[in-house]
């Protein structure tokens, strides 16, 4: 059944790249739209021409090229954090000994295409070198995975002088790179302490700004959050030992909070064997990641209640986890209690104004890119829809659609 369904998307892809190459306006109908900012639209009729959306009207008559009448369609969704690279290799484990390039990039390629099938348009890896290959290819549309962002390489605490730092800096945007990275502390499996010092966070973030990059920085402990949203950084991941100062102090700078709990260490766990004994996954690691999970969903609560934070939506997502990226979403609303309508604007158009594409993707108005999914079920209602992805297209082309229509 599964390959089946794989070849039938297929199929529709390459339908889908001929219809938007000549041009043919494509009208779907769904039971609503979600329009990624907090408007529901009944009965709607998107209009889409030359990849991107004409028009967004109710209950008009005549046939549509998409009948999903019985779905609900949101703008595609967007994750800020994915390590696109990373999967289990040829013994199973969390490890690529013994991989040519090639193994590695067609890895790669898959995790992009499990991503966009599971709804998400748009990703940003944090990053490897890997995928600059893999983002020229999926922007030629010769390989179907979601809109790639990559940091390529992180700054981190070796990277040098604060000089050094700002020429690394100068360096990775010459090579392409959408944003800076900074792993500005340990990792959450060695307690998470600040690595970085505040002259060479100031220099990366300093200098980001100055080449027009954004800024996303690794940060587990306060005294790292705190230097990061001060340097005026972009962004903050992870986050998880903050307190309330540390969340009040990112919402009144404007400072962007990605935390992430509810993906990341389940799958860790999950696939405990597939990761023990690979560097810091030992059994003190696998203790603070379990340990950590109460303690994160703590925190979330405490971020949701933070006047003015911008919470984006970003899951990790490592091996064994990529395609399962909704559930980051569906974590927030049924075990943080988030209001599922703020969830869903967090992982549409305030990722997107994070990104820097707030007048591209994450809504849908006309004018915008045809970034559109259909979910089976209403998420406003009962967020778990988001696993039934049943229709996905991006820019205009569909990439997938299993509705019992057409
Ligand atoms: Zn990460």
């Amino acid at each position: 059944m599964a390959l089946r369904r794989f070849a039938v998307t297929f199929v529709l892809a390459a339908v889908g790249a001929s219809a938007s190459a000549q041009s043919q306006p494509v009208t779907i109908k769904g039971a609503s739209v979600f329009d990624g900012k907090g408007r529901s639209i009944p009965n709607p009729a998107i209009v889409v021409r030359d990849g991107k959306i004409a028009s967004v009207r109710s209950a008009v008559a005549g046939n549509a090229t998409y009948d999903l009448r019985d779905l609900t369609l949101l703008p595609g969704l967007i994750d800020t954090h994915v390590h696109l690279d990373t999967h289990f290799g040829k013994d199973g484990r969390a490890s690529t000994r013994g991989e040519t390039p090639a193994e590695a990039t067609l890895h790669e390629a898959g995790n992009a295409y499990t991503t966009l099938m599971a709804g998400f348009t748009t990703a940003q890896s944090i990053g490897s070198p890997l995928d600059l290959d893999v983002r020229s290819a999926i922007a030629r549309g010769v390989l179907p995975g979601p809109r790639l962002l990559t940091s390529i390489r992180p700054v981190n605490e070796n990277t040098g002088t604060p000089d050094q730092i700002r020429a690394f800096v100068r360096k990775i945007k010459a090579d392409g790179a959408d944003l800076v990275k900074l792993f500005a502390s340990k990792s959450s499996r060695e307690g998470g302490a600040q690595t970085m010092t505040d002259e060479q966070i100031q220099a990366a973030c300093g200098e980001a700004k100055a080449s027009g990059l954004r800024s996303w920085v690794h940060a587990h402990s306060p005294s790292a959050v705190r230097a990061a949203v001060l340097a005026g950084c972009t962004a903050i991941a992870h986050g998880s030992q903050v307190t309330g100062v540390e969340l009040a102090l990112m919402a009144q700078r404007g400072v962007y909070f990605e935390p992430n709990i509810g993906l990341v260490s389940q799958n860790y766990l999950e696939n405990r064997d597939r990761y023990y004994g690979i560097g810091n996954f030992d059994d003190q690691g696998f203790k603070f990641t379990e340990d950590g999970i109460p303690l994160k969903l703590a925190m979330f609560k405490r971020a949701v209640t933070t006047n003015g934070l911008k919470l984006v939506m970003g899951t990790d997502a490592g091996a064994g986890a990529h395609g399962r990226n909704a559930e980051e979403i569906i974590y927030r609303v049924q075990m943080a209690g988030q209001p599922a309508a703020d969830a869903l604007i967090h992982a549409t158009s305030l990722n997107a104004e994070s990104l820097g594409l707030a007048d591209r993707i994450g809504s849908i108005a006309p004018g915008m890119d045809a970034d559109l999914i259909a979910v089976d079920g209403d998420p406003l209602k009962d967020i778990t829809a988001l696993r039934r992805v049943v229709f996905v297209m991006k820019g205009g082309t569909v990439y997938k659609n299993v509705s019992t229509h057409r």
